[in-house]
């Protein structure tokens, strides 16, 4: 319980967390509790109108329900084992592809071979293929947007990728010498919000051999066709990196944890959005006001943290990356420093664990410029205010750099709202709920008599309604400011 002087009319931004994925991550590969979601209470019944005319009342936003929070992640990395990997599969190409070529492929949906088409070959290495099925015409006129998409991503991808991960270029197989993107007009997955592309690594003894798979989906333009090439080649490029840097002799993965391999695959794709759009990472955009370029606008709009789920991975993972970016940069980093660690770090885990090799990992890599008491559940909590009260504090620790007000972004647009509102003169609480390890954040605002506010935890399974298992959590770390 934790009392607030009186002082009518103040407003606080109060963020907690579960911690229990990132204390996971200390001593072995980071857990996940797939199923289940925190549920927390938050008392704020003044403490001079107890009985029952302070009764809790519902707060100003609607309840969640557990029922609410719906497993969005459809994950896009496929990683074949040597033994499971069949004739058939790129990886055993024993020459270089060349144009209008038809060739046999292996559908590793269907389990059958299927003719393609090389449509493309850029710079002699990036094969575009087409999985010969459907509406051709449909694919002419979205190959030119291809054709661009593949440009941004040559200027501004593919610098980044070698500097932060390793500088080679990725191989599908050691007889092309080429890197297979295959296009299709469906992925098996289509009944997903999920991925219009999907990518593929295998490794034999030190070699990584990768190659993606690109929906033909008309709805791109080319900057966000070239946003998702990009997101698909940085995963194998991660692929690479794990596999260079693991202890002799194991296996590797291509991240410790979904959060690190698909949010650092976002903070590359937006990196490289922003070098292509020309604009800088701390430009405190308003986002309702459009923006002159069609990159630009696309840029301001990514600019958003999703729904803040942190342990889901993608744009929600991305915005705590990009503010850790921007922290080790105020520290003295410079830019292309702060993502590389941020970027390896991400995917060698919160303490370098990946369940084969013990790498460096993000806390150390950020402690070498931040300093020992740097703490990773202070930093999500950290993160969380710095958009709770982006622009509402002038405390320049609370601030998101990126986007103006970025806690009033529509939910609909992806922005992160706060789990409840509460006014203490009210009374009220409100039960919240949130996927495993992703922090929270409410408003609490002194109707008069000041603020007391309780958090009571468990743990629950939305699967079982009611819960049948409630399971209790010790500590819950919290960090209040406030903001007026
Ligand atoms: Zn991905």
């Amino acid at each position: 319980m934790c009392r607030l002087r009186a002082a009518p009319g103040a407003e606080y931004a109060l963020a907690f967390l579960d911690p229990s994925a990132v204390r996971s991550a200390e001593t072995s590969l980071e857990e996940s509790f797939p199923g289940y979601i925190v549920s927390l209470t938050v008392d704020s019944t003044p403490t001079d109108s107890a009985g029952p005319a302070g009764a809790a009342r519902a707060a100003r936003l609607p309840a969640q329900a557990p029922g609410d929070i719906v497993e969005t992640v459809a994950d896009d990395v496929v990683e074949t084992t040597v033994g499971d990997d069949p004739l058939g599969s790129p990886k055993s190409r024993s020459r270089p592809w060349s144009l209008n070529e038809r060739f046999e492929i292996l559908d590793p949906y269907r389990g059958s071979f299927k003719s393609a088409r090389v449509l493309r070959i850029y710079g002699g290495e990036f094969v575009v293929a087409w999985f010969e099925q459907g509406d051709s015409a449909r694919l002419l006129t979205w190959l030119p947007r291809l054709d661009s998409a593949f440009a941004v991503v040559q200027e501004h991808a593919f610098p980044l990728l070698r500097s932060m991960f390793v500088n080679a270029a990725p191989r599908t197989s050691t007889g092309s010498g080429q890197y297979l993107i295959l296009l299709r007009d469906s992925l098996p997955r289509d009944d997903l919000p999920g991925p219009v592309g999907v990518s593929y690594a295998t490794t034999v003894g030190d070699t990584v051999f990768t190659w993606i798979h690109l929906k033909v989906d008309t709805a791109y333009t080319h900057t966000g066709l070239a946003s998702l090439l990009t997101h698909e080649m940085v995963h194998s490029y991660q692929r690479m990196y794990m596999h260079a840097n693991r202890a002799p002799g194991v296996e590797s993965v291509t991240g410790a944890a979904l959060w690190g391999v698909e949010g650092g695959a976002n903070l590359i794709s937006y990196e490289t959005m922003r070098r292509y759009a020309g604009m800088p990472l701390d430009a405190n955009l308003d986002w309702r006001v459009p923006q002159a370029t069609a990159a630009a606008q696309f840029v301001a709009r990514r600019a958003q943290p999703a729904s803040g789920e942190f342990t889901a991975g993608y744009d929600n993972a991305m915005g705590f990356m990009r503010y850790l970016v921007l922290r080790l940069m105020r520290a003295g980093s410079t830019l292309d420093h702060a993502v590389r660690e941020v970027s390896r770090g991400a995917i060698e885990g919160w303490y370098g664990y990946d369940g084969y090799t013990r790498r460096t990992g993000l806390v150390s890599r950020v402690r070498a410029v931040l300093g020992d008491r740097w703490d990773p559940e202070e930093a999500l909590l950290d993160w969380t205010l710095s958009h709770a009260a982006d622009d509402l504090t002038g405390n320049p620790d609370f601030q998101d750099r990126t986007s103006l007000r970025i806690w009033d972004i529509p939910s609909d647009r992806a922005g992160w709202r706060a789990s409840a509102d509460l006014t203490s003169a009210e009374g009220g609480s409100a039960s919240v709920y949130r996927r495993y390890g992703s922090p929270f954040y409410v408003y609490l605002r002194d109707g008069g008599g000041g603020v007391t506010f309780r958090i009571a935890v468990s743990r629950v399974n939305p699967n079982e309604m009611p819960p049948a298992e409630n399971i209790p959590m010790v500590v819950v770390p919290w960090k209040l400011v406030r903001i007026r």
